[in-house]
């Protein structure tokens, strides 16, 4: 792959990592980022390249870089990240993805030419709604690394942010935090950083030498815990309102202002453009979806002609209302890439402008069995009054002084009412679990927003 080759297809993928992901807009935040980012990449091999770095608004944990010099960090990994030295090893790793082409060799091994046109049919539901749910394109950057990729480019990350200043040692800081997330995190979605990364423990070690050789670019290399805790301090927790918010299993749009709830104990998992819940080690899914382009005039038409086009049969189906809305109820029979034949149970609803569909879906053989989880969940589809939709806030990062006699605990249920538990905070401030936090100590913590 040359350069322009390279760049070109940074460039077609991060139009489509923009619209799937989202971007998390907070000016401060971009241009801190942004800033810390082209610090690195000037000391790097490839001073060069059109760097670009964007915080995607996303609530799972990792980092990722498209080849041609696209760095992305989502916002979820800033508060697991305990000082600039540590977020200058993130940006590091994934530039040093890209100086050693690491991705433009991944890119053209994994049928990499296909990445633009997979990622494409995703986003044009009526024409195939439940296409590719299990794998949607994106899943292609998140493709495992070799480990000896993994490693080239830790030692790179010690390099650069050693080169520009910071202490080398946050990159093997950030390594261990990474690596205990998985008892931290319940996002889902995007895969953390665990899942497409080796285990952090030898990782660890085989950069303790990087780190020791580094040649170090300042008289005092930088850590900086207070400066970066303060510009993160109200960054968004977990789910933006703004594309709506999972709360338990139900799902609450506040700006298309409706909520849904999801059979209980289903992992519901909000992309950017499907939420899709899932029972827990069965087969059965539901998916709710906006409907683009509506075409036809009842909502009788509308549905029919769009599952037809998805390539579904109508087995019955009539007009009905759901909690004030009109709406078209039926069942439908097709095939999906990995459930073979299905059944789903679909309404097309009505709600100001926009219509949504929202089908429950399980294999034929299991169908009678499922139908009424997934039919009571259509039913729960409901209007939210502007009240209820102002009330839906995103939760947010807070900065907390610990006073004595706290434990992340206490932290937990009384600063944070819940949202967080203790393992997660103790993990986010790098201590470990049964280590509590010292009297005076600055600490992250989420709270309700
Ligand atoms: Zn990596």
């Amino acid at each position: 792959m040359s350069e322009e080759q390279e760049i070109a297809a940074g460039q077609q993928n991060d139009v489509e990592v923009r619209r799937e992901m989202g971007v998390y807009s907070d000016r401060a935040v971009e241009d801190y980022i942004s800033d810390l980012g082209m610090r690195l990449a000037r000391v790097s091999e490839r001073p060069n390249l059109p760097w670009h770095f964007t915080v995607v608004d996303v609530p799972a944990i990792n980092a990722f870089a498209l080849p041609g010099g696209y760095i992305y960090v989502t916002r979820g990994i800033l508060p697991f990240l305990d000082d600039e030295s540590q977020l200058a090893g993130v940006l590091g790793h994934e530039i040093g993805h890209v100086t050693a082409r690491h991705a433009a060799q991944q890119y053209s091994k994994s049928a990499g030419a296909e990445l633009g046109m997979i990622l494409g049919s995703i986003f044009v539901p009526q024409a195939r709604p439940f296409g590719q749910l299990a794998e949607s394109g994106l899943g292609l950057l998140f493709l495992k690394n070799s480990r000896d990729d993994e490693a080239q480019a830790d030692q790179l990350g010690v390099k650069y942010a050693a080169r520009a200043g910071w202490d080398p040692a946050g990159v093997p800081r950030m390594l261990t935090t990474l690596g205990r997330i998985e008892e931290a995190s319940d996002n889902k979605g995007v895969p953390n950083w665990l899942a497409t990364h080796p285990a952090p423990e030898d990782r660890v070690q085989r950069v303790q030498t990087a780190v020791q050789q580094a040649e170090v670019g300042a008289t005092r290399p930088v850590a900086d815990r207070e400066d970066y805790l303060k510009r993160i301090d109200g960054l968004v927790y977990g789910d933006n309102p703004d594309q709506g918010v999972v709360r338990g299993s139900s799902f609450l749009h506040r700006d298309l202002r409706f909520a849904i709830d999801f059979p209980p104990g289903w992992e519901v998992n909000n992309g950017q453009s499907q939420v899709v819940a899932k029972e827990p080690g069965g087969t059965s899914m539901m998916v709710l979806q906006q409907v683009q382009r509506p075409q036809g005039r009842t909502i009788e038409d509308v549905a029919l002609l769009s599952m037809e086009r998805a390539g579904f049969r109508v087995v019955n189906g009539a007009e009905t209302s759901i909690n004030g809305l009109t709406a078209f109820l039926g069942t439908y029979q097709g095939t999906l890439q990995d459930l073979g034949r299905v059944d789903v149970r679909a309404a097309h609803i009505r709600q100001d402008r926009n219509v949504f569909l929202v089908a429950g879906i399980a294999p034929t053989a299991s169908y009678a069995k499922a139908e009424p989880d997934l039919s009571k969940s259509v039913g729960s589809f409901r209007p939210l009054t502007r009240g209820e939709a102002e009330g839906i806030r995103p939760n947010r990062v807070n900065l907390y002084t610990a006073r004595s006699g706290d434990s992340w605990q206490s932290i937990a249920e009384r600063q944070g009412k819940g949202i967080v538990k203790a393992t997660t905070l103790a993990i986010m401030n790098g201590h470990a679990v049964n280590d509590q936090p010292r009297a005076g100590e600055h600490l992250k913590i989420a709270v309700a927003g």
